[in-house]
Protein backbone atom coordinates (compact mmCIF):
# COMPACT_ATOMS: atom_id res chain seq x y z
CA UNK A 1 0.00 0.00 0.00
CA UNK A 2 1.24 3.42 -0.94
CA UNK A 3 1.06 6.24 2.05
CA UNK A 4 -0.93 9.23 0.75
CA UNK A 5 2.14 10.87 1.25
CA UNK A 6 3.59 9.02 -2.04
CA UNK A 7 0.25 9.22 -3.67
CA UNK A 8 0.25 12.92 -3.92
CA UNK A 9 3.95 13.16 -4.40
CA UNK A 10 3.67 10.66 -7.53
CA UNK A 11 0.99 13.54 -8.73
CA UNK A 12 3.37 16.42 -7.76
CA UNK A 13 6.14 14.62 -10.18
CA UNK A 14 4.41 12.93 -13.13
CA UNK A 15 0.81 15.42 -13.18
CA UNK A 16 -1.94 14.55 -11.99
CA UNK A 17 -2.83 13.05 -15.22
CA UNK A 18 -0.89 10.83 -15.95
CA UNK A 19 -1.05 8.96 -12.72
CA UNK A 20 -3.75 6.68 -11.45
CA UNK A 21 -5.22 4.71 -8.57
CA UNK A 22 -8.58 3.57 -10.12
CA UNK A 23 -9.43 0.27 -10.20
CA UNK A 24 -10.36 0.04 -13.34
CA UNK A 25 -6.50 1.13 -14.28
CA UNK A 26 -4.75 -0.76 -11.83
CA UNK A 27 -6.42 -4.63 -13.51
CA UNK A 28 -5.56 -3.14 -17.32
CA UNK A 29 -1.72 -3.01 -15.68
CA UNK A 30 -1.82 -6.51 -13.73
CA UNK A 31 -1.55 -7.95 -16.50
CA UNK A 32 1.01 -9.71 -19.03
CA UNK A 33 1.28 -12.82 -21.51
CA UNK A 34 1.57 -14.68 -18.81
CA UNK A 35 -1.85 -14.31 -17.75
CA UNK A 36 -1.29 -14.40 -13.71
CA UNK A 37 -2.77 -11.32 -12.67
CA UNK A 38 -1.58 -9.08 -10.28
CA UNK A 39 -2.86 -5.33 -9.29
CA UNK A 40 -0.05 -2.88 -8.21
CA UNK A 41 -1.20 0.23 -6.08
CA UNK A 42 -0.56 3.01 -8.85
CA UNK A 43 0.25 3.15 -12.05
CA UNK A 44 2.45 6.33 -13.12
CA UNK A 45 2.90 7.24 -17.01
CA UNK A 46 6.47 9.13 -16.71
CA UNK A 47 7.35 11.93 -19.26
CA UNK A 48 10.94 11.33 -19.44
CA UNK A 49 14.31 10.22 -17.07
CA UNK A 50 13.75 13.26 -14.72
CA UNK A 51 10.90 12.35 -13.58
CA UNK A 52 11.32 8.63 -13.50
CA UNK A 53 14.50 9.32 -11.60
CA UNK A 54 12.55 11.32 -8.85
CA UNK A 55 10.33 8.33 -8.53
CA UNK A 56 12.68 5.91 -8.02
CA UNK A 57 14.46 8.43 -5.37
CA UNK A 58 11.33 8.14 -3.59
CA UNK A 59 10.86 4.40 -3.78
CA UNK A 60 14.49 4.26 -1.81
CA UNK A 61 13.52 6.56 0.82
CA UNK A 62 9.48 5.28 1.19
CA UNK A 63 10.32 1.73 0.33
CA UNK A 64 7.75 0.91 -3.13
CA UNK A 65 8.52 -1.28 -5.33
CA UNK A 66 8.53 0.18 -8.82
CA UNK A 67 8.15 -1.67 -12.03
CA UNK A 68 9.18 -1.08 -15.28
CA UNK A 69 6.22 -1.68 -18.06
CA UNK A 70 6.29 -1.33 -21.65
CA UNK A 71 3.46 -2.93 -23.82
CA UNK A 72 3.07 -6.14 -21.39
CA UNK A 73 3.20 -8.44 -24.00
CA UNK A 74 5.96 -10.35 -21.83
CA UNK A 75 5.74 -14.03 -21.39
CA UNK A 76 7.78 -14.18 -18.22
CA UNK A 77 5.53 -12.25 -16.04
CA UNK A 78 8.45 -9.58 -15.93
CA UNK A 79 6.40 -6.27 -16.25
CA UNK A 80 3.73 -7.79 -13.46
CA UNK A 81 4.16 -5.50 -9.80
CA UNK A 82 4.57 -9.24 -7.48
CA UNK A 83 5.33 -7.18 -4.62
CA UNK A 84 2.34 -4.43 -5.71
CA UNK A 85 3.92 -0.82 -5.98
CA UNK A 86 3.61 0.91 -8.40
CA UNK A 87 3.97 -0.06 -12.28
CA UNK A 88 6.30 2.34 -14.38
CA UNK A 89 4.11 2.24 -17.64
CA UNK A 90 6.18 4.09 -20.68
CA UNK A 91 3.46 4.56 -23.48
CA UNK A 92 4.32 8.60 -22.74
CA UNK A 93 8.01 8.12 -24.09
CA UNK A 94 7.19 7.12 -27.21
CA UNK A 95 8.98 9.74 -29.91
CA UNK A 96 11.62 9.17 -32.33
CA UNK A 97 13.70 11.36 -31.82
CA UNK A 98 16.12 11.07 -34.92
CA UNK A 99 16.91 8.77 -37.59
CA UNK A 100 20.64 9.59 -38.70
CA UNK A 101 20.84 8.48 -42.42
CA UNK A 102 24.32 9.28 -42.52
CA UNK A 103 25.86 7.33 -39.39
CA UNK A 104 22.98 4.55 -39.76
CA UNK A 105 21.49 5.28 -36.26
CA UNK A 106 18.22 5.61 -34.28
CA UNK A 107 17.69 7.71 -30.93
CA UNK A 108 14.30 6.72 -29.49
CA UNK A 109 12.22 6.75 -26.64
CA UNK A 110 11.37 3.26 -24.66
CA UNK A 111 7.72 3.35 -25.31
CA UNK A 112 7.94 3.38 -29.11
CA UNK A 113 6.31 0.44 -30.82
CA UNK A 114 9.28 -1.92 -32.68
CA UNK A 115 6.93 -2.45 -35.79
CA UNK A 116 6.20 1.57 -35.53
CA UNK A 117 10.21 2.26 -35.42
CA UNK A 118 10.98 -0.51 -38.05
CA UNK A 119 8.49 1.12 -40.54
CA UNK A 120 9.54 4.23 -39.82
CA UNK A 121 13.46 3.28 -40.99
CA UNK A 122 12.48 1.32 -44.07
CA UNK A 123 10.76 4.49 -45.32
CA UNK A 124 14.12 5.84 -45.43
CA UNK A 125 16.00 2.62 -47.19
CA UNK A 126 17.27 1.48 -43.73
CA UNK A 127 16.23 -1.19 -41.49
CA UNK A 128 15.97 -2.31 -37.85
CA UNK A 129 16.33 -6.53 -37.51
CA UNK A 130 14.83 -7.41 -34.42
CA UNK A 131 11.23 -8.58 -34.83
CA UNK A 132 9.64 -10.25 -32.47
CA UNK A 133 6.84 -11.78 -33.66
CA UNK A 134 5.03 -9.43 -30.91
CA UNK A 135 6.11 -6.03 -32.85
CA UNK A 136 2.72 -4.71 -33.66
CA UNK A 137 2.26 -4.05 -30.30
CA UNK A 138 6.24 -4.69 -27.78
CA UNK A 139 7.94 -1.65 -27.37
CA UNK A 140 11.61 -0.93 -27.64
CA UNK A 141 12.05 -0.49 -23.94
CA UNK A 142 10.70 -3.96 -23.49
CA UNK A 143 12.73 -5.58 -25.79
CA UNK A 144 16.05 -4.19 -24.71
CA UNK A 145 15.39 -5.12 -21.38
CA UNK A 146 14.10 -9.06 -22.77
CA UNK A 147 17.08 -9.07 -25.09
CA UNK A 148 14.16 -10.14 -27.72
CA UNK A 149 14.91 -11.84 -30.63
CA UNK A 150 12.64 -13.09 -33.41
CA UNK A 151 12.41 -14.79 -36.70
CA UNK A 152 15.30 -12.50 -38.22
CA UNK A 153 17.92 -13.07 -35.48
CA UNK A 154 18.83 -15.96 -37.62
CA UNK A 155 21.25 -13.94 -39.92
CA UNK A 156 20.70 -10.68 -38.01
CA UNK A 157 21.26 -11.72 -34.49
CA UNK A 158 19.20 -9.88 -31.42
CA UNK A 159 18.38 -6.70 -29.52
CA UNK A 160 21.58 -6.77 -28.32
CA UNK A 161 23.25 -6.42 -31.76
CA UNK A 162 21.44 -3.19 -32.46
CA UNK A 163 22.19 -1.30 -28.51
CA UNK A 164 24.96 1.00 -29.15
CA UNK A 165 24.01 3.04 -25.73
CA UNK A 166 21.18 3.71 -23.21
CA UNK A 167 19.87 6.47 -21.08
CA UNK A 168 19.10 4.38 -18.42
CA UNK A 169 17.30 5.58 -14.41
CA UNK A 170 19.37 3.22 -11.96
CA UNK A 171 17.47 2.10 -9.45
CA UNK A 172 19.00 4.32 -7.09
CA UNK A 173 17.43 7.40 -9.12
CA UNK A 174 20.75 8.04 -11.03
CA UNK A 175 20.67 8.98 -14.49
CA UNK A 176 23.64 7.42 -16.61
CA UNK A 177 24.30 6.94 -20.18
CA UNK A 178 25.89 3.76 -21.39
CA UNK A 179 28.14 3.09 -24.39
CA UNK A 180 28.14 5.37 -27.27
CA UNK A 181 25.73 7.47 -29.35
CA UNK A 182 26.61 7.20 -32.93
CA UNK A 183 29.45 5.32 -33.06
CA UNK A 184 30.16 1.87 -33.89
CA UNK A 185 32.56 1.75 -31.71
CA UNK A 186 33.39 2.54 -28.07
CA UNK A 187 35.08 1.03 -25.41
CA UNK A 188 35.57 3.32 -22.45
CA UNK A 189 35.22 1.94 -19.28
CA UNK A 190 32.56 -1.04 -18.32
CA UNK A 191 30.46 -2.37 -20.90
CA UNK A 192 27.57 -1.11 -18.83
CA UNK A 193 24.89 -1.26 -22.50
CA UNK A 194 25.62 -5.68 -22.53
CA UNK A 195 24.62 -5.31 -18.83
CA UNK A 196 21.41 -3.63 -19.11
CA UNK A 197 20.60 -5.28 -22.24
CA UNK A 198 18.44 -8.57 -20.40
CA UNK A 199 18.46 -7.64 -17.54
CA UNK A 200 14.65 -7.25 -17.27
CA UNK A 201 13.79 -4.10 -15.88
CA UNK A 202 15.76 -5.97 -12.71
CA UNK A 203 18.94 -3.39 -13.37
CA UNK A 204 17.60 0.03 -14.35
CA UNK A 205 14.87 1.74 -16.47
CA UNK A 206 15.77 2.73 -19.95
CA UNK A 207 14.31 6.09 -20.77
CA UNK A 208 16.54 6.59 -24.26
CA UNK A 209 18.30 4.24 -26.79
CA UNK A 210 20.43 4.39 -29.48
CA UNK A 211 20.27 2.15 -32.01
CA UNK A 212 22.40 1.27 -35.29
CA UNK A 213 20.57 0.65 -38.31
CA UNK A 214 21.48 -1.09 -41.85
CA UNK A 215 20.68 -0.49 -45.05
CA UNK A 216 17.63 -1.96 -46.43
CA UNK A 217 17.88 -5.73 -48.36
CA UNK A 218 17.27 -5.35 -52.12
CA UNK A 219 15.51 -8.35 -52.02
CA UNK A 220 13.80 -10.83 -50.52
CA UNK A 221 12.19 -14.21 -51.43
CA UNK A 222 9.82 -15.91 -49.28
CA UNK A 223 9.28 -20.06 -49.31
CA UNK A 224 6.54 -21.94 -47.63
CA UNK A 225 7.64 -25.82 -47.48
CA UNK A 226 5.38 -28.98 -46.44
CA UNK A 227 6.89 -32.09 -45.10
CA UNK A 228 4.85 -35.38 -43.92
CA UNK A 229 7.49 -35.77 -40.96
CA UNK A 230 8.37 -33.20 -38.53
CA UNK A 231 11.97 -34.87 -38.42
CA UNK A 232 12.45 -34.40 -42.08
CA UNK A 233 11.48 -30.98 -41.47
CA UNK A 234 14.12 -30.40 -38.92
CA UNK A 235 16.41 -32.47 -41.14
CA UNK A 236 16.57 -30.25 -43.88
CA UNK A 237 16.81 -26.90 -41.23
CA UNK A 238 20.11 -28.53 -40.20
CA UNK A 239 20.99 -29.11 -43.67
CA UNK A 240 20.29 -25.45 -45.09
CA UNK A 241 22.35 -24.50 -41.82
CA UNK A 242 25.31 -26.82 -42.94
CA UNK A 243 25.53 -25.38 -46.60
CA UNK A 244 26.54 -22.37 -45.53
CA UNK A 245 23.18 -20.84 -46.49
CA UNK A 246 22.01 -18.68 -43.82
CA UNK A 247 18.45 -17.57 -44.71
CA UNK A 248 16.72 -14.51 -43.11
CA UNK A 249 14.36 -16.20 -41.27
CA UNK A 250 14.23 -20.41 -41.19
CA UNK A 251 10.97 -21.02 -38.91
CA UNK A 252 8.98 -24.49 -38.34
CA UNK A 253 5.56 -25.10 -37.56
CA UNK A 254 4.30 -28.43 -36.42
CA UNK A 255 0.81 -30.46 -37.15
CA UNK A 256 -0.78 -29.09 -33.72
CA UNK A 257 0.24 -25.41 -34.82
CA UNK A 258 -0.63 -26.06 -37.78
CA UNK A 259 -4.21 -27.68 -37.52
CA UNK A 260 -4.72 -24.27 -35.32
CA UNK A 261 -3.80 -21.85 -37.20
CA UNK A 262 -5.37 -23.30 -40.30
CA UNK A 263 -8.92 -23.73 -38.83
CA UNK A 264 -9.11 -20.22 -38.53
CA UNK A 265 -6.98 -18.54 -41.74
CA UNK A 266 -8.10 -21.74 -43.82
CA UNK A 267 -4.98 -21.36 -46.10
CA UNK A 268 -4.72 -25.31 -46.99
CA UNK A 269 -2.14 -26.38 -44.79
CA UNK A 270 -3.84 -29.30 -42.43
CA UNK A 271 -3.13 -33.09 -43.61
CA UNK A 272 0.83 -32.20 -43.43
CA UNK A 273 2.94 -32.66 -40.37
CA UNK A 274 5.32 -30.03 -40.47
CA UNK A 275 5.67 -27.17 -42.60
CA UNK A 276 8.88 -24.62 -43.09
CA UNK A 277 8.76 -20.74 -43.45
CA UNK A 278 11.72 -19.81 -45.09
CA UNK A 279 13.06 -15.81 -46.20
CA UNK A 280 16.45 -15.32 -47.74
CA UNK A 281 17.15 -11.82 -48.19
CA UNK A 282 20.36 -9.68 -50.02
CA UNK A 283 21.20 -9.13 -53.60
CA UNK A 284 18.71 -9.99 -56.19
CA UNK A 285 20.80 -12.38 -58.08
CA UNK A 286 22.27 -14.34 -54.73
CA UNK A 287 18.57 -14.58 -53.44
CA UNK A 288 17.53 -16.36 -56.42
CA UNK A 289 20.52 -18.76 -56.09
CA UNK A 290 19.41 -19.06 -52.55
CA UNK A 291 16.00 -20.10 -53.27
CA UNK A 292 16.86 -22.66 -55.97
CA UNK A 293 19.42 -24.33 -53.45
CA UNK A 294 17.25 -24.02 -50.64
CA UNK A 295 14.46 -25.96 -52.74
CA UNK A 296 17.29 -28.98 -53.58
CA UNK A 297 17.66 -29.51 -50.24
CA UNK A 298 14.01 -29.46 -49.07
CA UNK A 299 13.43 -32.19 -51.88
CA UNK A 300 16.43 -34.10 -50.53
CA UNK A 301 15.12 -34.11 -47.23
CA UNK A 302 11.54 -35.52 -48.34
CA UNK A 303 9.55 -32.47 -48.84
CA UNK A 304 5.81 -32.54 -50.04
CA UNK A 305 5.14 -29.15 -51.49
CA UNK A 306 7.77 -25.96 -52.21
CA UNK A 307 6.14 -22.61 -52.55
CA UNK A 308 8.17 -18.92 -53.54
CA UNK A 309 5.26 -16.34 -52.86
CA UNK A 310 4.17 -14.98 -55.38
CA UNK A 311 3.77 -11.02 -54.63
CA UNK A 312 3.72 -9.09 -51.30
CA UNK A 313 0.46 -9.72 -50.31
CA UNK A 314 0.77 -13.44 -50.30
CA UNK A 315 4.11 -12.66 -47.91
CA UNK A 316 2.18 -10.91 -45.74
CA UNK A 317 -0.24 -13.72 -45.36
CA UNK A 318 2.21 -16.35 -44.45
CA UNK A 319 3.72 -14.23 -41.69
CA UNK A 320 -0.02 -13.18 -40.51
CA UNK A 321 -0.63 -16.72 -40.31
CA UNK A 322 2.88 -17.58 -38.29
CA UNK A 323 2.08 -14.60 -35.83
CA UNK A 324 -1.23 -16.03 -35.35
CA UNK A 325 -0.01 -19.44 -33.93
CA UNK A 326 1.07 -18.16 -30.77
CA UNK A 327 -2.66 -16.78 -30.00
CA UNK A 328 -4.52 -19.60 -31.65
CA UNK A 329 -3.19 -22.17 -29.69
CA UNK A 330 -5.61 -21.12 -27.02
CA UNK A 331 -8.34 -22.90 -28.84
CA UNK A 332 -6.69 -26.36 -27.84
CA UNK A 333 -6.87 -25.88 -23.92
CA UNK A 334 -7.11 -22.47 -21.72
CA UNK A 335 -3.50 -22.97 -20.13
CA UNK A 336 -0.36 -22.55 -22.53
CA UNK A 337 3.14 -23.34 -20.58
CA UNK A 338 4.77 -21.38 -23.19
CA UNK A 339 8.72 -22.32 -23.25
CA UNK A 340 11.59 -21.28 -25.46
CA UNK A 341 14.17 -23.40 -25.81
CA UNK A 342 17.76 -23.57 -27.97
CA UNK A 343 19.76 -26.14 -28.92
CA UNK A 344 22.58 -26.20 -31.15
CA UNK A 345 21.31 -26.54 -34.41
CA UNK A 346 22.92 -29.87 -34.56
CA UNK A 347 21.03 -31.44 -32.09
CA UNK A 348 17.46 -29.74 -33.42
CA UNK A 349 16.10 -33.30 -34.49
CA UNK A 350 17.11 -34.67 -31.00
CA UNK A 351 15.21 -31.93 -29.39
CA UNK A 352 12.18 -31.82 -31.72
CA UNK A 353 11.95 -35.61 -31.51
CA UNK A 354 12.87 -35.78 -27.61
CA UNK A 355 9.80 -33.64 -27.21
CA UNK A 356 7.27 -35.90 -28.92
CA UNK A 357 8.20 -38.68 -26.74
CA UNK A 358 7.94 -36.61 -23.69
CA UNK A 359 4.04 -35.28 -24.74
CA UNK A 360 3.33 -39.11 -25.15
CA UNK A 361 4.74 -40.07 -21.83
CA UNK A 362 3.27 -37.21 -19.75
CA UNK A 363 0.13 -37.06 -22.09
CA UNK A 364 -0.51 -33.54 -22.83
CA UNK A 365 -0.63 -32.03 -26.28
CA UNK A 366 2.62 -30.24 -27.08
CA UNK A 367 2.54 -27.67 -29.96
CA UNK A 368 6.11 -26.88 -31.29
CA UNK A 369 7.14 -23.85 -33.23
CA UNK A 370 9.35 -21.37 -34.21
CA UNK A 371 12.95 -20.27 -34.91
CA UNK A 372 14.09 -23.40 -35.64
CA UNK A 373 17.22 -22.15 -37.87
CA UNK A 374 18.77 -20.31 -34.72
CA UNK A 375 17.75 -24.13 -32.68
CA UNK A 376 14.85 -21.96 -31.32
CA UNK A 377 12.02 -23.38 -30.66
CA UNK A 378 8.65 -22.41 -29.06
CA UNK A 379 7.53 -25.12 -26.86
CA UNK A 380 4.44 -24.75 -25.87
CA UNK A 381 2.36 -27.65 -23.49
CA UNK A 382 -1.36 -26.82 -23.69
CA UNK A 383 -3.33 -28.02 -20.41
CA UNK A 384 -6.38 -27.37 -18.17
CA UNK A 385 -4.80 -25.54 -15.59
CA UNK A 386 -8.05 -25.71 -13.35
CA UNK A 387 -7.47 -29.51 -13.96
CA UNK A 388 -5.27 -30.82 -11.27
CA UNK A 389 -4.10 -33.68 -13.02
CA UNK A 390 -3.22 -31.75 -16.20
CA UNK A 391 -1.93 -28.93 -14.41
CA UNK A 392 0.57 -31.68 -12.50
CA UNK A 393 1.39 -33.39 -16.09
CA UNK A 394 2.15 -30.00 -17.94
CA UNK A 395 4.80 -28.83 -14.66
CA UNK A 396 6.19 -32.50 -15.43
CA UNK A 397 6.21 -32.24 -18.88
CA UNK A 398 8.06 -28.62 -19.02
CA UNK A 399 10.76 -29.98 -16.34
CA UNK A 400 11.74 -32.84 -18.72
CA UNK A 401 11.49 -30.24 -21.66
CA UNK A 402 14.60 -28.48 -19.86
CA UNK A 403 15.88 -31.20 -18.88
CA UNK A 404 16.35 -32.31 -21.78
CA UNK A 405 16.96 -29.14 -23.70
CA UNK A 406 20.32 -29.09 -20.84
CA UNK A 407 21.41 -32.55 -22.11
CA UNK A 408 21.67 -31.19 -25.23
CA UNK A 409 23.58 -28.40 -24.47
CA UNK A 410 21.09 -25.58 -24.48
CA UNK A 411 19.81 -23.08 -22.93
CA UNK A 412 16.07 -22.83 -21.15
CA UNK A 413 15.15 -19.17 -22.88
CA UNK A 414 16.45 -18.19 -26.06
CA UNK A 415 14.67 -15.07 -25.73
CA UNK A 416 11.52 -14.94 -23.34
CA UNK A 417 13.82 -14.03 -19.89
CA UNK A 418 13.23 -15.93 -16.72
CA UNK A 419 10.71 -13.23 -14.77
CA UNK A 420 9.10 -14.98 -12.24
CA UNK A 421 8.11 -18.71 -14.27
CA UNK A 422 11.46 -19.33 -15.03
CA UNK A 423 12.80 -18.37 -11.86
CA UNK A 424 12.45 -22.00 -10.01
CA UNK A 425 14.54 -24.16 -12.75
CA UNK A 426 17.41 -21.09 -13.52
CA UNK A 427 19.75 -23.34 -11.14
CA UNK A 428 19.59 -25.91 -14.06
CA UNK A 429 21.65 -23.88 -15.72
CA UNK A 430 23.37 -21.90 -13.99
CA UNK A 431 25.74 -22.62 -10.95
CA UNK A 432 25.14 -21.12 -7.45
CA UNK A 433 28.20 -19.15 -8.17
CA UNK A 434 26.84 -18.19 -11.49
CA UNK A 435 23.67 -16.75 -9.16
CA UNK A 436 25.58 -15.37 -6.78
CA UNK A 437 27.36 -13.04 -9.16
CA UNK A 438 23.97 -11.97 -10.10
CA UNK A 439 22.78 -11.08 -7.06
CA UNK A 440 25.26 -9.39 -5.79
CA UNK A 441 25.49 -7.07 -9.45
CA UNK A 442 21.84 -6.68 -8.28
CA UNK A 443 22.86 -5.62 -4.83
CA UNK A 444 24.98 -3.08 -5.64
CA UNK A 445 22.86 -1.07 -8.36
CA UNK A 446 19.79 -1.61 -6.21
CA UNK A 447 20.46 -1.46 -2.49
CA UNK A 448 17.10 -0.72 -1.41
CA UNK A 449 15.66 -3.24 -3.89
CA UNK A 450 13.06 -1.46 -5.03
CA UNK A 451 13.30 -2.09 -8.91
CA UNK A 452 11.36 -4.84 -10.07
CA UNK A 453 11.75 -7.32 -7.27
CA UNK A 454 10.77 -10.75 -7.42
CA UNK A 455 12.16 -11.58 -10.44
CA UNK A 456 15.08 -13.81 -11.87
CA UNK A 457 16.09 -15.37 -8.73
CA UNK A 458 14.33 -17.92 -7.28
CA UNK A 459 13.88 -18.05 -3.57
CA UNK A 460 16.19 -20.07 -1.25
CA UNK A 461 13.73 -21.63 1.24
CA UNK A 462 10.71 -22.22 -1.47
CA UNK A 463 11.91 -22.49 -4.78
CA UNK A 464 9.30 -19.35 -5.79
CA UNK A 465 10.57 -16.65 -7.17
CA UNK A 466 12.21 -13.93 -5.07
CA UNK A 467 14.13 -10.53 -5.46
C1 LIG B 1 2.21 -13.27 -29.50
C2 LIG B 1 3.58 -13.00 -28.92
C3 LIG B 1 4.71 -13.28 -29.67
C4 LIG B 1 5.99 -13.05 -29.13
N1 LIG B 1 7.08 -13.32 -29.91
C5 LIG B 1 8.32 -13.04 -29.43
C6 LIG B 1 9.47 -13.27 -30.24
O1 LIG B 1 9.39 -13.71 -31.41
N2 LIG B 1 10.67 -12.98 -29.71
C7 LIG B 1 10.81 -12.47 -28.45
O2 LIG B 1 11.93 -12.20 -28.04
N3 LIG B 1 9.74 -12.26 -27.66
C8 LIG B 1 8.50 -12.51 -28.12
N4 LIG B 1 7.41 -12.28 -27.32
C9 LIG B 1 7.60 -11.80 -25.94
C10 LIG B 1 7.53 -10.27 -25.78
O3 LIG B 1 6.79 -9.66 -26.82
C11 LIG B 1 8.92 -9.66 -25.72
O4 LIG B 1 9.58 -10.10 -24.54
C12 LIG B 1 8.95 -8.13 -25.73
O5 LIG B 1 10.30 -7.71 -25.76
C13 LIG B 1 8.25 -7.49 -24.53
O6 LIG B 1 8.08 -6.12 -24.82
P1 LIG B 1 6.98 -5.26 -24.02
O7 LIG B 1 7.10 -3.86 -24.47
O8 LIG B 1 5.65 -5.87 -24.15
O9 LIG B 1 7.54 -5.40 -22.54
P2 LIG B 1 6.77 -5.79 -21.19
O10 LIG B 1 6.11 -7.11 -21.33
O11 LIG B 1 5.95 -4.65 -20.76
O12 LIG B 1 8.01 -5.92 -20.21
C14 LIG B 1 8.94 -6.95 -20.38
C15 LIG B 1 10.10 -6.71 -19.41
O13 LIG B 1 10.78 -5.53 -19.77
C16 LIG B 1 10.85 -4.63 -18.67
N5 LIG B 1 10.78 -3.28 -19.26
C17 LIG B 1 9.85 -2.79 -20.10
N6 LIG B 1 10.19 -1.54 -20.47
C18 LIG B 1 11.35 -1.23 -19.83
C19 LIG B 1 12.20 -0.10 -19.79
N7 LIG B 1 11.94 1.01 -20.49
N8 LIG B 1 13.31 -0.14 -19.02
C20 LIG B 1 13.62 -1.25 -18.30
N9 LIG B 1 12.85 -2.35 -18.30
C21 LIG B 1 11.73 -2.35 -19.06
C22 LIG B 1 9.68 -5.01 -17.77
O14 LIG B 1 9.91 -4.65 -16.43
C23 LIG B 1 9.65 -6.52 -17.97
O15 LIG B 1 10.58 -7.12 -17.12
C24 LIG B 1 6.13 -12.51 -27.82
C25 LIG B 1 4.97 -12.22 -27.08
C26 LIG B 1 3.71 -12.46 -27.61
C27 LIG B 1 2.52 -12.14 -26.78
Amino acid sequence: MLSDTVKSELERIAGTANVSFAREDLICYSYDATNNPVAPDAVVFPGGAEEVSLILKMANSERFPVVPRGAGTGFTGGSLPVEGGVVLSTERMRSIRGIDTENLTADVEPGVVTGELQSEVEGLGLFYPPDPTSLKFSTIGGNIAECAGGPRALKYGVTRDYVLGLEVVLPTGDIIMTGTKKTVKGVVGYDLTRLVVGSEGTLGVVTRAFLRLLPLPEATRTMLVKFSSLEDAARAVSAIISARIIPSTLEIMDSVSIRCVDEFAKIGLSGVEAVLLIEVDGREDGVERDVADVERICKENRSVEFRVAADRFEVKDLWKVRRSISPALKRIKPTKLNEDVVVPRSRLVELISGIQDIARKREVVIASFGHAGDGNIHVNVMVDGNDPREARAGGDAVRDIFDLTVALGGTISGEHGVGITKAPYISMELTDQDIEAMKRIKRALDPSGVLNPGKIFPSPDTGAPRG
